[in-house]
């Protein structure tokens, strides 16, 4: 499913203004009466001239205006001439030697997050239970290596007490650059998939939440899925995929030069992660990209990739 064009045209917007446009700012700026929610006694909505993004102080519809040549969002002009870098698998994943060139603000965190606890980490990726688990998830060591998994022995996780108690596959989190600003980690469950880790263990994050491989946020395609298990079996079977971990929102002045936003997320969502999905598509098409929303029949019938790539070894989203 592609999800409609919400966006308006400086002309549109006048159009369905309730109250006639007025310069404000010293003409950088106009309000008029929001015609999204029909005021019909203020200005409540204010467009700002040079960006092309307006607002309403009411009832907080906002947008960008599909006509404004220039802005980042807009038409091809001045402003938002980007490179188009290529895709490449794993590109997002750098070494120690990125993560200290990570800014100020981070600093702490990383302090805590020290990349070498990472390198260990990724030292014992060849522990037996570690590679029966990735064998069951129908996951090669090279993959793993590919996009800098780890795996923490028992006692060793630095993350929460309760979840060290158990060993964890470890998932880098970053930034489009390859700053690591976080590690996601998923306890392993010895009996996969029959039985899982108890949820009170199962998923944990040191540092910040953030995106696994978000390198992908390159463009000019981008797949997102919810874990990054399910990101894997995407990368795995040719997409350029992300996951967003424990976060609801794209970072979306990173996004590079994407145009196209697919929406790889649990099929079975309801409530909370449907809800999600529709904002985040809102906002996606909000911003001028195209946003396609997966729907029954994607993933070979599973719920979720990962489902679909346990099973048959490749991810199909029709
Ligand atoms: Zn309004």
């Amino acid at each position: 499913m592609t999800v409609g064009n919400l966006r308006h045209t400086l002309a549109e917007l006048e159009e369905m203004a309730t109250i006639r446009p007025l310069k404000v700012s010293g003409g950088r700026k106009k309000r008029m009466g929001c015609g999204f929610h029909g005021s019909d006694n203020q200005r409540s909505l204010e467009l700002d001239l040079e960006t092309g993004r307006y607002h309403c102080y009411t009832c907080d519809a906002w947008g960008y205006l599909s006509d404004q040549p220039g802005n980042r969002w807009g038409p091809p002009g001045r402003g938002s001439d980007r490179a188009s870098p290529k895709f490449v698998p794993g590109a997002g994943f750098r070494s120690s030697q990125d993560a200290r060139t990570a800014p100020q603000k981070d600093a702490e965190a990383l302090q805590a997050l020290s990349p070498r606890n990472m390198e260990a980490a990724r030292r014992h990726l060849e522990d037996t239970e570690a590679l029966a688990y990735l064998k069951a998830r129908r996951i090669p060591l090279e993959m793993a290596r590919e996009y800098g998994l780890g795996y923490f022995p028992p006692g060793r996780w630095p993350g929460r007490h309760e979840a060290a108690k158990v060993g964890r596959i470890a998932f880098p989190l970053e930034m489009p650059g390859g700053e690591l600003v976080g590690v996601y980690s998923r306890a392993i469950d010895p009996a996969y998939p029959g039985t899982k880790a108890p949820k009170a263990v199962r998923h944990d994050v040191w540092g910040r939440r953030g995106l696994f491989h978000g390198a992908a946020l390159a463009g000019p395609s981008l797949y997102l899925t919810e874990g990054p298990f399910d990101a894997l079996a995407m990368l795995g079977s040719g997409f350029p995929a992300a996951a967003l971990v424990g976060t609801k929102g794209l970072p979306w002045e990173r996004l590079g030069n994407v145009r196209e936003l697919y929406l790889c997320l649990d099929l079975d969502a309801t409530g909370e992660g449907q809800k999600a999905a529709h904002e985040l598509a809102r906002q996606a098409v909000m911003r001028g990209l195209r946003c396609h929303v997966m729907d029954a029949g994607a993933y070979g019938g599973y719920p979720e990739p990962s489902d679909q790539w346990e099973a048959e070894g490749h991810v199909t989203l029709s």
